[in-house]
């Protein structure tokens, strides 16, 4: 235990973390504190806009924006030519999403845990086209059902689509086996990897997914407003994007255009420069931490958590599966989420309020209104995890 702990430099973490002396932050599942770096790039970039101009600014830099492709690629194992900049990673999600050409009939195999935004767009999808949308069972442990996965496939199965940590709990979805039953039955297959980007080693090739979306501000520590999207090469060409502009497409004729070649048809013509930039600076950042030994600190610091909570009397951690993430879920009985997260916000501790709504057939399932969300992330501290425990034992008193 010690010498894992050893490996891992957590006072070099927390001195290039200005916000680690303001907050004691257990949101990094919403937004993670930036890293000087990343904060360094963002500045720098905004000065030399205000300095030179917007456009001349972004020629200057153009060996920057860039690099982003090149650092989110080597963090996910993918092609720099399989990654698209998007200013988030709902609208890098709809964008591969949309694309897709269903059928009616096309079955949509999706799982319990699955974000609102995501579920939304599959019911209009399916609306608009005759598509049907189903969710595969959870198994014992609370994650998707590799066996039940199994039993649903036929050939009209267009897509299997899944989160792989889901926004309201430290589960980890199994997709890498998914991976290969997608594979092996020729199927598409997405993954929306929101939390698990920059929280734990991800490797397209071990998923075996065709799509991954992802967000900037959250465990990656990038800036808010960016996020990205990944396609492997071999699907691209199926993939139309729902809206193109004169970024992604080329106007040649007053009756044609043609739609960019690459992966960048996703993308949009305007966009933050100084985010892009950091996007890149910060996933330089999550790969130099080593992302396997970032993870298992995470991991250690879910668990001592967890386990600290539990025997608090009226509260409950909520958190399901196998291998459990960063994101510890708990509710204490007749004390509403909201009233726990104004008493620590007194304390500047900061966690956020999973609602029903945001993962609708997963709270309903486990018949849950709310939760509260405290996320660690490796920058946080044994101390720190102590110190909210002791004041959440307050609280209850
Ligand atoms: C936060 C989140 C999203 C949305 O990301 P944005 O960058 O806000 O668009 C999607 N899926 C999951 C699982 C999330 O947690």
């Amino acid at each position: 235990m010690d010498t894992k702990r050893m490996r891992f430099d957590i006072e070099r973490a927390r001195k290039e973390t200005p916000g680690c002396t303001n907050v004691l932050h257990l949101n990094n599942a919403g937004s993670s504190l930036l890293p000087q770096p990343v904060l360094d790039a963002m500045i720098t970039h905004l000065q030399r806009e205000a300095a030179i101009g917007g456009y001349e600014a972004a020629d200057e830099a153009i060996d920057k924006i860039e690099h982003t492709y090149d650092a989110l690629a080597t963090l996910i194992g993918a092609h720099r030519d399989e990654i698209a900049l998007i200013e988030n990673a709902t609208r890098a999600w709809d964008m591969a999403f949309y694309s897709i050409p269903f059928k009616p009939g096309d079955r949509i195999l999706t799982a319990m845990a699955e974000y609102a935004s995501n579920y939304i767009a599959y019911l209009q999808v399916a609306q608009k086209t005759g598509a049907v949308v189903e969710v595969i069972p959870n198994d014992q442990y609370g994650q998707l059902s590799i066996e039940a996965l199994r039993n649903m496939l036929d050939e009209r199965v267009k897509l299997i689509s899944v989160t792989h940590m889901p926004t309201n709990g430290g589960l980890v979805n199994p997709v890498a086996q998914i991976g290969k039953i997608a594979r092996e039955a020729g199927i598409l297959f997405l993954v929306d990897a929101c939390q698990t980007v920059g929280q734990m080693p991800i490797q397209v090739d071990e998923i075996g997914c065709d799509i991954l979306s992802a967000t900037g501000r959250k465990y990656l520590r990038g800036p808010r407003g960016s996020g990205f999207l990944y396609v492997r090469r071999s699907v691209l060409e199926q993939l139309e994007p729902p809206m193109l502009d004169l970024h992604a497409a080329t106007w040649v004729s007053k009756d044609r255009y043609e739609i960019r070649p690459d992966v960048r048809r996703f993308e949009n013509w305007e966009g933050n420069y100084a985010a892009k930039i950091a996007l890149g600076v910060a996933a330089d950042y999550a790969m130099q931490w080593d992302l396997k030994v970032s993870w298992r600190r995470i991991k250690d610091l879910a668990y001592r958590l967890r386990s600290l909570l539990s025997p608090i009397p009226g509260v409950i951690v909520h958190d399901r599966g196998i291998t459990q993430g960063g994101i510890v879920t708990f509710t204490i009985d007749g004390v509403a989420a909201e009233h726990i997260q104004r008493e620590l916000a007194k304390e500047r501790i900061n966690v956020s309020i999973s609602q029903k709504s945001s993962t609708l057939l997963d709270m309903e399932e486990r018949q849950l209104d709310q939760l509260v969300r405290a996320s660690v992330h490796y920058y946080n501290t044994e101390e720190e995890v102590e110190r909210f425990s002791a004041c959440i034992e307050r609280l209850v008193q």
